[in-house]
């Protein structure tokens, strides 16, 4: 690739990865004049739906990958467990963004954790298990044993609180590669989605407060609660990992807060769903922002314009069929994002929505009365 070119419309852009994070970067593209060729195998898939071309099939498949290299100016992912082979098999031919070696470790919980060790960022006490020989006898339980590929959303993790409860859980995966984290106690969470271009500039998006249920993002409340300096040192750390990583995109950077302390917890080298509130209420949205880093364009004003709360909607309510969307149009502070999936399962992302306000307190308030109404249960 030709450093520093930059990519306008009508290109025709290219997305590995066909779900939600992909879809609305298909509709950003759209607005923007771009075309998109999305790579996904399910012929269902959310984002495929949308796009001029979807190449439907694996992920590693020779011809889709030569078809996506010859067609398009630029190409990205929308999800780390695309194989990094296959981004760098696409960047022979065609700028990709975020690199493969950058994709590669953040796809892996040894590389992150090893990656933020090395740079000395903050992060949870924890140890590399390979074999049953590394789970050490103490020191790190209560712990959780997280497989080191394919994990999301609280899958492919449990919690211990010994070295025999580590050993049974390890056996369980299969003697997997994983890593054995510390168990924080946690004040809250907090996420930083930015954007970083080709030319070393980083526009950061206001700092995300999120509450998680099983494992799987609620709630996200923008701007965070709590102190100034949490909000100013976890935007400076996100900075720093996205400069360390030379990253080129949307990055989303997981953190968590103990006794004030501030711990990285993971990356998402793509759009966030801490993210989603940026739709609604930032003169540019995180999607936007992809499509101007891996295009060279410089990037937009990632302004708040409202205070915000995201409402994650699973597939858990359509339990008695279609949810009654009514009651949420009938609220005029809100804006509901649907995926388009066809097949509701519990835990499954369906939709989210987003309420934005003048006042944090009332936005959030409305917000919980409209997740109440949708019958999210908790
Ligand atoms: P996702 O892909 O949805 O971000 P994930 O499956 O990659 O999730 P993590 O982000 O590692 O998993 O963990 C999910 C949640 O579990 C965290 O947001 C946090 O609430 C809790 N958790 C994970 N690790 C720890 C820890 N070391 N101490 C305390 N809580 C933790
Ligand atoms: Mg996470």
């Amino acid at each position: 690739m030709s450093a520093g070119k930059i990519v306008l419309p009508p290109a025709m852009l290219g997305m590995l990865g066909g779900g939600q994070l992909a879809r609305f970067f298909v509709i950003a593209a759209h607005e923007m004049g771009y075309r998109v060729m999305v790579l996904d195998p399910d012929e269902n898939s959310p984002a495929g739906l949308l796009a001029e071309t979807h190449l439907c099939a694996a992920y590693d498949d020779h011809v889709a990958l030569a078809r996506m290299a010859q067609e398009c100016a630029a190409v990205t992912t929308e999800f780390e467990n695309v194989p990094a082979s296959t981004l760098g098999a696409l960047a022979k031919s065609v700028p990709v963004h975020p690199a493969a070696a950058t994709v590669a470790i953040c796809q892996h919980r040894v590389s992150e954790k090893n990656f933020l060790r090395d740079h000395g960022f903050p992060h949870a006490p924890y140890a590399e298990i390979n074999a049953e020989s590394d789970l050490p006898a103490n020191g790190l339980y209560p712990g959780i044993l997280k497989v080191a590929r394919f994990g999301y959303d609280g899958k492919g993790q449990v919690r211990v609180h010994s070295r025999d409860e580590a050993l049974a859980a390890f056996r369980n995966f299969k003697s997997e590669q994983c890593v054995l984290e510390k168990m924080l106690t946690l004040d809250y969470e907090v996420s930083v989605v930015l954007a970083r271009n080709a030319a070393g500039h980083v526009v950061p998006f206001p700092v995300a407060e999120n509450i998680h249920r099983n494992g799987i993002l609620d709630i996200s409340i923008v701007p965070a609660r709590g102190s100034t300096e949490v909000r100013e040192q976890a935007q400076t750390l996100a900075h720093g990992v996205a400069e360390k990583l030379d990253y080129v995109g949307t990055l989303g950077v997981e953190f968590f807060v103990c006794g004030g302390q501030l711990y990285v917890n993971e990356m998402a080298p793509r759009p966030h769903n801490s993210g989603h509130y940026t739709i609604d209420a930032c003169v540019t949205n995180q999607f936007e922002q992809q499509i101007r880093a891996l295009c060279g364009l410089p990037l937009g004003d990632a302004r708040l314009h409202s205070p915000a709360v995201m409402v994650n909607l699973l597939g858990d309510i359509w339990r008695d069929g279609e949810p009654e969307w009514s009651t949420l149009f009938a609220q005029r502070d809100l804006k509901l994002h649907l995926y388009g999936k066809h097949e509701a399962r519990p835990g499954r992302k369906m939709g989210h929505f987003t309420v934005i306000g003048d006042n944090a307190d009332e936005v959030l308030q409305s917000a919980m009365a409209a997740r109440q109404r949708i019958k999210v249960e908790g």
